[in-house]
């Protein structure tokens, strides 16, 4: 077990880059208050209290400079973000007395953090486990209030609590075996105890699957949900790329095909985040910029989860809608009858006919009409009924735990094909073992010691 004297003291700026109303440098590690002691003018750190935050100055012990004046936050372990003792420099937020104050700190006995290196201290000292760490991560990189509560929900402990639940299960039940075993005097020992295995790999492979449903929906959440506008110049792409994103990111112009750069931007719809790419759309062409665009269209058709494809309802259908039309066949697909305000020349028949079943709506961006109806279908798309099969709020969003639950449940099918084929107990209890240590790489338990100290406590307790 790693306790913290192990580790030296780190500082970095808490805060985001450049200039700002207020900047933070934060101390984490046993030297934290002898670093600020050195460099901090004030009250006496020895006595003030945990978590209060003082009033003072960072003078440079040198040159008996004033660097600044700074509220400095006082946090004592182990009740702290790392478990370590904390300090916290607010200072003025400019650029060069933030930077100062960094290295005064470096210079005086800390060393600077890598990235992600509070939290995973705040692992390595046992405050939150390995899926609670990544949960920091995404809870930061939250796109919407949806993709933040699933974020929230895992920091909180509510997968690992679950994840924990399955372990101890698959545990009790690999003690019992244990158990079993130690007692070949018994009649039936064998029946019983592969009837044991394969009852308890038959539920814990139902629950991971009831896991596993919500990861399609949680990496939607996590990453967004990769959503391609497709259409010919000029139908209206970059007008109702705007329109979702509520500002006016894209450059909306009259020349065909002028949208050239391939835009990506993070819509909120009904808290789905939506990854959106415009593109020029897809067109046989000479013009080498064009058939840049051409070749990322093409890309962002495949790439996509979602295809908006527009088509200008104040024309007639041409050949090239009928190409879009079938290169996103494959497509979850929403089809969007654009400029609707004007006179329709569409043959909106043949379209439901050639798009069927995909769900049709009809827009006009220029007067924004339509665009709520299109904001709805997309949330009912894909989270129609919300979240699926969640159980207490959990869902998987991280591709890590997506991989494993998997590998996890991979095994348990080899539990249960062994036991079919009439394979040795002690050959099927490897497979059981091997789901607990995928199950573990989830919350970084530490498995081997663990398997081993666990199973002799059970031992000791069944005798
Ligand atoms: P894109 O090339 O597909 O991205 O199309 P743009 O969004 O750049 O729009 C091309 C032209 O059509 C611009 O002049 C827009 O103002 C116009 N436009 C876009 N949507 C509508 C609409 O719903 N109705 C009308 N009448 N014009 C539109
Ligand atoms: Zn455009």
């Amino acid at each position: 077990v790693l306790t913290t004297t192990e580790f030296d003291t780190i500082a970095a700026i808490s805060t985001p880059p450049g200039e700002g109303g207020i900047s933070i440098v934060r101390i984490s590690g046993e030297e934290a208050f002898d670093v600020a002691k050195k460099l901090y003018r004030g009250k006496n750190l020895d006595k003030v209290a945990s978590n209060t935050i003082n009033y003072g100055h960072i003078v440079d012990p040198d040159t008996h400079e004033e660097i600044d004046e700074v509220m400095l936050s006082v946090m004592r372990a182990p009740h702290t973000y790392t478990k370590e003792d904390i300090i916290e420099i607010n200072c003025h937020g400019g650029i060069v007395a933030t930077n100062r104050i960094l290295q005064l700190i470096l210079s005086h006995g800390a060393r600077m953090a890598e990235p992600g290196e509070f939290t995973k201290r705040a692992f390595l000292n046992g405050r939150i486990d390995l899926s609670q760490s990544e949960a920091v991560m995404d809870l930061i990189e939250a796109k919407t209030d949806r993709s933040m509560k699933a974020a929230i929900s895992q920091l909180d402990g509510n997968l690992s609590h679950l994840i924990k639940h399955l372990r101890k299960d698959i545990l009790d039940v690999l003690a019992q075996v244990e158990v079993n075993i130690d007692y070949p005097e018994y009649d039936d020992v064998e029946t019983m105890t592969s009837k044991l295995l394969r009852e308890k790999a038959t539920d814990v492979h139902a629950r991971i699957d009831q896991l596993l449903e919500t990861a399609k929906q949680g990496k939607i959440l996590r990453d967004g949900l990769a959503t391609s506008i497709i259409g010919r110049p000029n139908v209206g792409k970059s007008s109702l790329l705007n329109h979702l994103l509520h500002e006016d990111k894209a450059i909306v112009t009259d020349v065909p095909g002028t949208t050239r750069d391939v835009l990506e931007e993070y819509a909120n719809v009904r808290g789905v985040p939506l990854k959106l790419v415009d593109t020029a759309g897809i067109r046989e062409t000479t013009d080498k910029v064009e058939k840049i665009g051409v070749d990322r269209s093409r890309k962002a058709i495949d790439s996509a989860d979602l295809v908006l494809l527009v088509l200008n309802a104040s024309e007639a259908l041409t050949d090239e809608d009928r190409q879009l039309i079938q290169a996103t066949d494959k497509k979850q697909r929403i089809v969007i009858l654009n400029k609707t305000d004007l006179p329709v020349k569409l043959d909106v028949d043949e379209v439901k006919r050639l798009t069927k079943p995909s769900n049709i709506i009809s827009t006009s961006a220029i007067k924004a009409d339509g665009l709520k109806g299109l904001e709805e279908i997309i949330a009912k798309m894909f989270f129609g009924e919300g979240i699926a099969n969640s159980q207490n709020d959990v869902v998987v969003t991280n591709a890590r735990h997506i991989g494993l639950l998997n590998q996890a449940k991979q095994a348990l099918e080899d539990v249960i094909k062994g036991l079919d084929e009439g394979m040795p107990v002690d050959l099927v209890q490897i497979d059981m073992t091997r789901c607990w240590d995928f199950l573990g790489e989830i919350t970084g338990d530490s498995y081997q010691d663990e398997l081993i100290d666990q199973l002799f406590s059970q031992f000791c307790l069944g005798k």
